[in-house]
């Protein structure tokens, strides 16, 4: 290193020397004619010199040529002609003396000034080029972290609460990576790839991390977009490298955050892929197909879109384990409260609890944003300890927060949900020959708010019309509810509307179920029907007249059912207040309870 820079430096010099000969050069060349000391005499004589300067044996100048332009010239004094002054004196020239000193400083600070600065910028210049160098170098080289032997994660199980389930379901990986031969000896086969999965802020990461701390394994963790690059052939230069070094540390685990980033669906968009993403996930791909758990190497992929992830980074042998991280309900959000409370000094009026009751739709994210910003605001304020005042207030801030605000639910959004949820639920429990209800839950999930899960008995082939107009009365239940308590409507009713639209609108012209229209078919099956193309290929199969016949069959038959639907919720609004408020305290109901309430009420 120090000889080189030694040899940088000689170089430099050269360099710095060239160009200062060069632009000495440059300035020789430049500007005045030269001209022999006779001529310029002559010139004196004529008056057409205007001004000169007077160096010990150089006079520099100015004269006139015959077209009266002004020329600088320069000429080699003659020191025997000690009349000259006289001479100028007497033509009126104006003339001065240079001194040596002088234009020796000048002519330094000339020649040496834009050297100096081509030099500096040269300098910067260069250097940056080599920093960039030294990246190049380092491009097809995985920039995945890893955590090892000091460095180790240090994040457990006990650092991530509320999703137990999802807890469970990894014991058997940190088992496994604790002690890999002891389960390849019974043959059994341990799954490759972990995908977790479920909206941002549930704590993924966290949970990939407290595998690795558990299991007490080296733990490398990238990032899906460090796997993207500009240059075609890096991306999947990483991906082998990262491999590489897992199967160096094995037993260990790979992680790959934001797997959405380089598992993208192939072909997605129009317009075809992105030649180096797909490389890249091409190469995912053989890596995965390539090692054995039998290394002992694990991977957990982790993404907040597995909507949007190719195919075949799900299929078996691959990422084949999918474990859901849910948001967590009330309890899930005590326990995260418990865990980030740990660090804070809290004041004796705190209840966890109703804090949790109080935070609806938040994720594990937003919960530790909640503790730190009411420990703050104690701070701020002076106090010893957080107490329930400072909670509340960050809960108003948590929530006004632009970026969170789709996802997190207010109080009365909330009692909206449950009475929305209740409506469905209750209009399935008391109508006979119903799906039976499941549970209602008011976790967001995907774009519902709040979801009443029906499953049937058994698997259906064959539905009869009751049947159908059970299913549109459930879906008009949740509005009806609406309706009913809040004498409004809101926006939240739109997917069950538009549902239970197409069902009326099959009845009527697939399944021949209307009277009025009779046993025909006037549409083509759904099935057939392909992206734009219906609009060009659908051939009209009925008149004005019939179409405004179905129209007002669909219309009718959703009538009909909203009625009977309020009938049916009026005369049952005790049992509907009681399960919306049962709803409003625990957030999910199991079925079991759900026929408690009806029957106690
Ligand atoms: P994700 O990867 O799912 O987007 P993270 O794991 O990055 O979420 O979570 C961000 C932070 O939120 C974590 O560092 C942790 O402080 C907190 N957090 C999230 N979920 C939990 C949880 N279940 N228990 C405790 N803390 C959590
Ligand atoms: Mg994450
Ligand atoms: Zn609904």
């Amino acid at each position: 290193m120090k000889k080189n820079e030694l040899k940088s430096l000689i170089s430099w010099i050269l360099i710095f020397f060239l160009i200062f000969l060069f632009i000495r050069g440059l300035r020789e060349l430049q500007v005045e004619k030269e001209i022999p000391y006779s001529e310029f005499k002559i010139l004196l004589k004529e008056g057409r010199i205007s001004e000169v300067r007077i160096k010990s044996d150089i006079i520099f100048g100015k004269y006139s040529d015959e077209q009266n332009k002004i020329v600088q010239f320069k000429t080699y004094r003659v020191l025997e002609d000690t009349k000259l002054i006289d001479e100028l004196e007497n033509k009126n020239v104006k003339f001065a003396a240079v001194g040596d000193k002088g234009s020796w400083i000048w002519s330094v600070l000339l020649n040496f000034g834009p050297v100096l600065l081509i030099f500096l910028l040269w300098y910067l210049w260069t250097k940056q080029l080599q920093s960039g160098g030294k990246q190049a170098m380092m491009f097809g080289k995985s920039r995945a972290r890893l955590y090892v032997g000091k460095n180790k994660s240090d994040v457990t199980f006990k650092d991530v609460a509320g999703c137990d389930e999802v807890k469970e379901e990894l014991q058997e990986i940190i088992e496994f990576l604790k002690d890999p031969k002891k389960f390849q000896r019974l043959g059994g086969k341990i799954p490759k790839g972990v995908l977790l999965y479920g909206p941002p802020g549930t704590g993924k990461t966290l949970l990939a991390k407290a595998v690795a701390g558990e299991a007490g394994v080296p733990f490398f963790s990238a990032s899906g977009s460090e796997f993207v690059e500009m240059f075609v052939g890096v991306g999947a230069s990483r991906v082998r490298d990262l491999f590489e070094q897992g199967r160096r540390y094995a037993p260990c685990l790979l992680f790959i955050d934001e797997l959405d980033a380089v598992g993208r669906h192939r072909f997605a968009g129009i317009g075809g892929g992105h030649d180096e993403r797909e490389q890249t996930l091409n190469q995912l791909l053989v890596e995965l197909d390539g090692f054995d758990t039998k290394e002992g190497v694990i991977l957990i992929g982790a993404t907040n879109r597995p909507d949007v992830l190719d195919p075949a980074l799900l299929r078996p042998g691959r990422f084949d384990r999918h474990i859901v991280v849910p948001v967590p309900d009330i309890k899930g959000r005590e326990e995260i409260l418990k865990v980030h409370s740990r660090k804070v000094k809290l004041s004796d009026d705190i209840n966890l609890s109703i804090i949790a009751q109080r935070t609806p739709g938040f994720v594990g994210a937003d919960i530790a944003n909640l503790v730190n910003e009411a420990a703050l605001l104690a701070a701020r304020k002076n106090k010893n300890a957080v107490d329930m005042s400072d909670f509340d207030e960050a809960i108003e801030k948590v929530m006004a927060g632009p970026a969170r605000k789709s996802r997190v639910i207010s109080e009365r959004e909330k009692k909206i949900i449950a009475y929305h949820e209740s409506g469905h639920a209750l209009v399935a429990k008391l109508t006979p020959g119903c799906d039976p209800v499941h549970k209602i839950s008011l976790i967001p999930r995907g774009p519902a708010l709040g979801y009443t899960l029906q499953l049937p008995a058994e698997d259906k082939y064959i539905i009869s019309k009751q049947e159908l107009l059970n299913k549109i009365s459930v879906l008009l239940g949740g509005r009806t509810a609406e309706k009913i308590i809040f004498n409004d409507f809101t926006t939240g009713a739109q997917n069950d509307l538009s549902k239970a639209t197409e069902i009326a609108t099959k009845m009527v012209t697939e399944y021949g179920m209307s009277e009025k229209i009779g046993p025909l078919t006037l549409r083509k099956r759904e099935e057939e029907i392909f992206l734009g193309r219906d609009y060009l290929t659908r051939e009209k199969m009925y008149s004005e007249a019939t179409a405004k016949l179905i129209d007002e069959e669909i219309k009718d038959i959703i009538e009909k059912c909203e009625q009977s639907v309020e009938k049916l919720l009026s005369e049952n609004i005790k049992k509907l207040h009681s399960l919306a408020q049962r709803i409003i305290e625990k957030e999910v109901l199991e079925s079991q309870e759900i026929d408690e309430i009806i029957a106690n009420n």
